[in-house]
């Protein structure tokens, strides 16, 4: 049950969207009894394209906020301050890690500053906290709270946990319209015919806009933010760094699965999937200037994602247009940070109508009120 909701409920929800919020809201409702149906377009858990599978998995609360507003930073603290109790009920509930871990995050790169949670180190105690690291590095920040996940475990995680509920989960099946009549949406149109349901939960991250346009419906231009990644794999037992880094020019993520990520871009292209070996060498440079011991690592993989992104950059949540559809996008970049509080706030909306008070700045109605 979740918190702050006193009811169980028997409706029937179809969650558009098999990334990290349409599987932690198809958690949450299964939890709470309903008969939840989870649509997916490619792979369960979702992998091509998908933000959820390229994410860095950094929950950096502190260091991602620097100009955020208020709200978006206290949503950001919550979400940060939810994620052990989250990690571990995930690990009970489906006997997956989602490899979550308090590592700190050391700043190398310029344009950072010292604030809340975040001070100023010299070159020396850089090197204590992340030995290996360069010693051209004169100066950093060190911000002690950051953490991380492992995005790809987390989905796994997730998605065993929900099936452990009672979710279904329908693969390789697009929906391509939600379904409304005189008001209320009665269900989604997918590949595989029409589905009827009592509330439709959407979840489909960067191809969350372009659904409610072909459904005829209102909702925020949600438009996809492309970012390109690389991989290295190193020996899980010898890690050659313990913790994040935010370098000049990439940040460097190491899992506890041996995966070094390195990232990442952020362009403006649309859904262009390609991928560009100028721009993931530069990111491999970049981590290897500030960690050298990285150059010895073979690249395990090259990938891109589409991070979920509204024009005011905010989340987008709950009810827009008809009755009976809940709107779960536009976390953009730290969607893995925000998972504990989407799934419970969609989950909320879908089962009684109302956002959660630490979420209500980010109900996606303010996109209707605009418009
Ligand atoms: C390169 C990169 C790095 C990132 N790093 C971080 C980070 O370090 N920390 C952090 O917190 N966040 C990070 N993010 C952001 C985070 O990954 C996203 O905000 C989050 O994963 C969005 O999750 P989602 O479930 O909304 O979307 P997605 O994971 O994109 O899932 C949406 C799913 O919906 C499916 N779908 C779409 N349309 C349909 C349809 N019509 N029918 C059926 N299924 C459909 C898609 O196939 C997709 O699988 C990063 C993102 C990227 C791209």
């Amino acid at each position: 049950m979740l918190p702050g909701m006193n009811v169980s409920s028997s409706k029937r929800i179809a969650i558009i969207g098999g990334g990290v919020a349409g599987l932690g809201t198809a958690w949450r409702l299964a939890q709470a009894g309903a008969a939840v149906t989870v649509y997916e377009s490619g792979a369960l858990p979702a992998r091509s394209g998908a933000a959820t599978w390229a994410s860095g998995g950094m929950l950096c609360a502190r260091l991602e906020m620097g100009h955020a507003p208020v709200a978006l930073a206290a949503f950001a603290s919550s979400a940060r301050a939810a994620w052990p109790a989250f990690a571990a009920e995930i690990e009970r509930a489906s006997g997956v890690s989602p490899g979550f871990a308090e590592t700190g995050a050391l700043v190398t790169a310029s344009g950072h500053a010292p604030g809340d949670g975040i001070v100023a180190v010299d070159g020396d105690e850089a090197r204590r906290l992340v030995p290996g690291l360069s010693a051209h590095i004169r100066a950093a920040l060190w911000a002690a709270e950051e953490a991380r996940a492992d995005p790809r475990w987390l989905a796994i995680g997730l998605a065993r946990a929900a099936q452990a509920a009672g979710a279904r989960f329908v693969k390789e099946v697009r929906v391509n319209r939600i379904v409304e009549n005189a008001g209320r949406v009665t269900g989604v149109l997918t590949s595989a015919g029409v589905q009827a349901a009592d509330h439709v939960v959407l979840a489909a991250g960067a191809w969350s806009g372009g659904l409610l346009k072909v459904s005829n419906l209102p909702g925020p231009p949600i438009r996809p933010v492309k970012g390109q990644m690389l991989s290295l794999a190193a020996d899980p037992r010898a890690m050659p760094v313990n913790r994040l880094i935010w370098a000049e020019g990439a940040y460097i993520v190491p899992h506890h699965d041996g995966r070094v990520v390195i990232g990442a871009t952020q362009e403006e292209a649309g859904f262009d999937a390609t991928l560009s070996e100028g721009a993931l060498e530069a990111l491999r440079q970049a981590a290897v200037a500030t960690l050298p011991a990285l150059a010895g690592l073979p690249v395990a993989e090259r990938f891109c994602g589409f991070r979920p992104a509204t024009d005011d950059g905010l989340p987008a949540l709950g009810g827009i247009g008809p009755e009976g559809l809940t709107l779960a996008s536009g976390q953009f970049r730290n969607g893995i940070l925000f998972a504990p509080l989407i799934a419970d706030a969609a989950a909320l909306h879908a089962l009684e109508g109302r956002l959660p008070s630490i979420a209500r700045q980010f109900s996606a109605a303010r996109f209707a009120e605009a418009a």
